[in-house]
């Protein structure tokens, strides 16, 4: 059933989903949700899943200005992925190396 459904550390566009919130008036589930750009919010289990709720706002804004956290943390995972890339090369280099 909703009530019993386990959202905690699934992502959702820019959201990764935390504790389980209170019920809101509606007795709708809802979630403590974290954006990638650090902000917390409780969002609505049936926003997540339908995809009505992707982010904290944020991922419009950072299409206009630039440096907003969001890109920044964007750019983290970029780099992060192209160290994986450059030690997956260095490994085949070694490898090359040791025949
Ligand atoms: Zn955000």
């Amino acid at each position: 059933m909703i009530d019993s459904e386990q959202l905690t550390g699934q992502r959702f566009g820019r959201w990764t989903v935390g504790e389980r919130a209170m019920n809101g008036a509606s007795g709708r589930a809802r979630w403590n949700c974290q954006c990638v750009c650090g902000t917390t919010r409780i969002v609505l289990a049936k926003h997540l899943r339908s995809g009505k709720s992707l982010s904290c706002g944020c991922a419009l804004k950072s299409e206009f200005g630039q440096g907003a956290p969001a890109d920044a943390a964007l750019r983290r995972e970029r780099t992060i992925q192209e160290i994986a890339l450059k030690l997956a090369e260095l490994s085949a280099l070694v490898a090359g190396l040791a025949r």
